[in-house]
C-alpha cells in the first residue's frame, strides 16, 4: 500500500475560507467583528512567526487582531493584569498567550473560560472530560477535522495516541474517544513501544521526537498522524514519523509541514468565531 497524503494545508485554507464567510455574516447582522487577543511576552524567534502567522490568517478571515507585546522582562501580576483586563474587554473575544511557557497555569487560569480560544483552561478541558460542549484544543480539534475530511470513521476502531500532553495527547484520546474509538495513549514509559502502535488502526504521534516513528510501529492500512514539528540532523523541518519510512505500509499520512500545523491556527480562528457567534446566542452549526 502506498500512502495517500492529507493536505492539511489546503484543507485548512477551506476551513478558513468557511469562517471567513461566518465573519461577514455577523458583521452584516450585528454590526460586530470576532477579535483575538494575542499577548507575545519577550522575543523568542518561534513564538513570533508563530504570532505573525496566526495574525496573517485572522486579517485574512476578518478577524481583527489585537496585538499585546511586552518585554520579557514583565512582572507576573502585569502580565496576569492585562489578561484580566482583556477578559473585561467586550471587543475580544479570544487570548492567547505566548510563548506557552510563559503560558504557566496561573495564566491559563485567569483567562476567562468564555475567551480560552486555545482550549487550555481547567473548565475548557473539564467540559471536554464530561462530554459537553466547550471550546477544544486546537491541534486534536484539527486532526478530527482531517480524519473526516479522508471519511475515516473512528468507531470500534483501535487508535494509539503517542504522547500525553494537555495540549495535545489527553485532549485527542479524549476526542477519539467520544468517537468510540477504543483508544490506548502511550509515553515515554510504555513498553514496547512499536508494539503497541502495531496494534493501532489510527496511530497519533505527539512526542517531539525527530521521526521517532517507522515503519516497524506500523500496521498495514493504519491512517499515521504527525504532530511533531522537530528538527532532523541537517535543521530541517521533520514530524515524529520517519514519513518516507511508513508510506508503504500506511494509509494516509500527512506531510510535515503542510499537515497539522495549518490545521491548528484553522481551528484557532474556528475557536474565536465560535467565541463571538456565542455571544449574540449564535453557534457555529
Ligand atoms: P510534550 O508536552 O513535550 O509531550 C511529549 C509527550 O511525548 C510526553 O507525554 C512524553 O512522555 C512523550 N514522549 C517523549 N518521548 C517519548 C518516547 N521516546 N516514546 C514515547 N513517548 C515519548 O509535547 P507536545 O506539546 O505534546 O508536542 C509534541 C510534538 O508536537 C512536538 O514536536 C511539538 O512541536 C508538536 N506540536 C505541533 C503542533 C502543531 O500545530 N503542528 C501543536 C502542538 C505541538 P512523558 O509524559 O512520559 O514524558
Amino acid at each position: 500500500m502506498t500512502a495517500k497524503l492529507i493536505d492539511g494545508k489546503a484543507l485548512a485554507a477551506k476551513i478558513r475560507a468557511d469562517m471567513k464567510v461566518k465573519v461577514a455574516q455577523l458583521e452584516a447582522e450585528h454590526g460586530y467583528r470576532p477579535g483575538l487577543a494575542v499577548v507575545l511576552v519577550g522575543e523568542n524567534p518561534a513564538s513570533q512567526v508563530y504570532v505573525r502567522n496566526k495574525i496573517k490568517a485572522c486579517e485574512e478571515a476578518g478577524i481583527r487582531s489585537i496585538e499585546k507585546r511586552l518585554p520579557e522582562s514583565t512582572s507576573e501580576e502585569d502580565l496576569l493584569n492585562l489578561v484580566r483586563s482583556l477578559n473585561e474587554d467586550p471587543s475580544v473575544d479570544g487570548i492567547l498567550v505566548l510563548p506557552k511557557h510563559i503560558s504557566d497555569l496561573k495564566v491559563i487560569d485567569t483567562i476567562s473560560p468564555d475567551k480560552d480560544v486555545d482550549g487550555f483552561h481547567v473548565n475548557s478541558a473539564g467540559r471536554l472530560l464530561v462530554g459537553r460542549p466547550g471550546f477544544r484544543p486546537c491541534t486534536p480539534a484539527g486532526i478530527a477535522e482531517m480524519l473526516d475530511s479522508i471519511g475515516f470513521d473512528c468507531s470500534g476502531k483501535r487508535a494509539v495516541v503517542v504522547g500525553r500532553s494537555n495540549i495535545v495527547g489527553k485532549p485527542m484520546a479524549l476526542m477519539l474517544l467520544e468517537r468510540n474509538a477504543t483508544v490506548t495513549i502511550a509515553h515515554s514509559r510504555t513498553k514496547d513501544l512499536p508494539a503497541v502502535c502495531r496494534e493501532a488502526d489510527l496511530l497519533v504521534v505527539a512526542v517531539g521526537r525527530a521521526k521517532l516513528v517507522t515503519a516497524d510501529y506500523v500496521k498495514e492500512g493504519a491512517v499515521v498522524i504527525d504532530v511533531g514539528m522537530d528538527r532532523d540532523e541537517n535543521g530541517k523541518l521533520c514530524g515524529d514519523v520517519n514519513t518516507e519510512s511508513v508510506l508503504e505500509k500506511a494509509s494516509y499520512v500527512p506531510p510535515v509541514p503542510g499537515g497539522v500545523g495549518p490545521m491548528t491556527i484553522a481551528m484557532l480562528l474556528t475557536n474565536t468565531v465560535s467565541a463571538a457567534l456565542g455571544k449574540f446566542g449564535k453557534s457555529l452549526n
